[in-house]
C-alpha cells in the first residue's frame, strides 16, 4: 500500500535544504520517493496537506517513562523556593516498587501515546526507578514492549540505606545480567550525590562488555567528570551538559558523542539553561530531548523543548528542529529516523502551520496536526 503526500508548503528532510512544493511517497513503513510535487509518481492513496510544513517525526532520545506516582507537590515546593537536589528520585522508587506490572505498563504506554500525538515517533525509555534486580528487569521488560530504544539505568541513584560500593557491584553484576536482555543501552547518573567517575566507569565498561551502547547523565547540576568519561568511552550521548568546562566542550567537539540538551529539566527546576550556542559554535552535535520524568521534567512535548531552546538557549528555530529530529537520531546512533529520504522509516509529521518556524513562534500551541508512524497515519 503506497501513499502520496503532496501540496507540502515546506518539506524539511535533514538531507539537504528545505524543499517547497514538494511531495513524499511512502511504501509500507518506508519512504519510497521525495521530490517536486509535479514529478511525483502515482500511489494507491493521496493526501494533500494544503501548503503545510512536513518534517521528520521527533526523536526523543531521553525519557524516563516507567514509574508510578507523581511529584506535583515537590514541583510546587520547588517553585516556592526549595532547591532541586535529585533526592526526590527515591520517592518515585518507592511508588514504582509498590506498583503492579499492569499499572506501570498502562502509565508508560499512556505517555508514549501522549508523546506520539505530539509528533514523537521514536522514543528512548530508561529504567532507573526500580533499583533492585527484579524491579529494574521488569521496568526494562515493560519498556521493551513500547520501544526498541531501551536503556538500563540501574545507576540512577543509590537506594536509601544501601552501601554505595556494594550497590555498584550489584549494578554491574547481577542487575546488569538480568537487564541486558531487554536493554540496548546502559546509562549512569554521574553527579555529586549519585555516582562518581570511577563508579560510572566500572558500570559502563561492564555494560559495554555485555554489548550495550553507552550514554550518560553528565554535568547536570555541577561540573564533573561525566562528559569527559562519555567521550573517552565512546558513548553515543552525554545528556544535560549544563555545566561544562572549556575542556569538556573541546572533548565533545572532537568526538562522536552527541551533547543532548534537556531544557525541560532547567525549566522545571528553575535552573540556568545549558549554553547551546557555545556547543554549536564549537562544532558539537546537539540533540534536544524531553527528559520526561515525574520529578524534574514532566513534559512529553518536543515542541515545548524546541521553543525553550530557541527562546532561552539561543538556538535558531532551524537548529532546534534539527536537534529534535536528526540530533536525537545521532544520539541513538540511528540513520533510519530523524531524516526523510528514500529508504528511511516513514515517520513524519504534518504541522498546522506553513513552516517549522511556528514550532517556536507559537509556543504551547498543538501544531502537530498529523503523525505518520511506521507508514501508518495515527
Ligand atoms: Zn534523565
Amino acid at each position: 500500500m503506497s501513499l502520496l503526500i503532496d501540496n507540502i508548503g515546506e518539506l524539511l528532510t535533514n538531507d539537504g535544504p528545505p524543499l517547497t512544493d514538494a511531495a513524499v511517497v511512502v511504501d509500507g513503513d518506508r519512504i519510497a520517493w521525495i521530490g517536486p510535487a509535479a514529478q511525483a509518481p502515482a500511489a494507491d492513496r493521496r493526501v494533500g496537506v494544503d501548503g503545510a510544513a512536513v518534517l521528520p517525526g521527533f526523536v526523543d532520545s531521553h525519557a524516563h517513562l516507567v514509574f508510578a506516582g507523581d511529584r506535583a507537590p515537590e514541583f510546587a515546593a520547588r517553585m516556592a523556593g526549595e532547591p532541586y537536589t535529585g533526592g526526590g528520585i527515591r520517592t518515585t522508587v518507592e511508588a514504582t516498587r509498590a506498583a503492579t506490572d499492569d499499572e506501570l505498563r498502562a502509565k508508560a504506554k499512556k505517555l508514549v501515546v501522549e508523546a506520539r500525538r505530539q509528533g514523537t515517533t521514536t522514543i528512548e525509555i530508561k529504567s532507573g526507578y526500580g533499583l533492585s534486580v527484579d524491579d529494574e528487569a521488569r521496568s526494562l521488560r515493560i519498556a521493551r514492549e513500547l520501544t526498541e530504544e531501551t536503556t538500563f539505568l540501574g545507576a540512577h541513584v543509590v537506594p536509601a540505606g544501601v552501601d554505595p560500593d556494594a550497590y555498584v557491584d550489584l549494578v554491574r553484576g547481577p542487575m546488569l545480567a538480568a537487564c541486558a536482555p531487554y536493554a540496548k543501552w546502559v546509562d549512569v547518573f554521574i553527579e555529586r550525590g549519585a555516582f562518581d567517575g570511577e563508579q560510572a566507569r566500572e558500570i559502563l565498561v561492564a555494560g559495554a562488555k555485555r554489548g550495550l551502547g553507552l550514554r550518560v547523565h553528565a554535568n547536570q547540576l555541577t561540573e564533573g567528570p561525566g562528559v569527559r568519561l562519555a567521550v573517552e568511552l565512546g558513548a553515543a550521548s552525554a545528556d544535560h551538559c549544563t555545566h561544562l568546562s572549556d575542556s569538556d566542550v573541546d572533548a565533545l567537539a572532537g568526538s562522536e558523542t552527541v551533547a543532548t540538551l534537556l531544557p525541560g529539566a532547567e525549566f522545571s527546576t528553575r535552573s540556568p539553561y545549558p549554553d547551546a550556542r557555545r556547543l554549536l559554535d564549537a562544532g558539537v552535535t546537539v540533540a534536544l530531548a524531553t527528559d520526561c520524568n515525574p520529578g524534574s521534567s514532566y513534559t512529553s512535548s518536543m515542541a515545548f523543548c524546541i521553543a525553550l531552546a530557541v527562546r532561552e538557549m539561543r538556538m535558531t528555530p532551524a537548529e532546534a528542529v534539527h536537534a529534535a529530529t536528526a540530533g536525537g537520531a545521532r544520539a541513538l546512533r540511528r540513520d533510519d529516523v530523524g531524516v526523510l529520504r528514500a529508504g528511511a522509516r516513514a515517520d513524519l509529521i504534518v504541522l498546522d502551520a506553513p513552516s517549522h518556524l511556528h514550532l517556536a513562534y507559537r509556543p504551547g500551541v498543538p501544531l502537530v496536526k498529523t503523525v505518520l508512524h511506521d507508514g501508518v497515519l495515527q
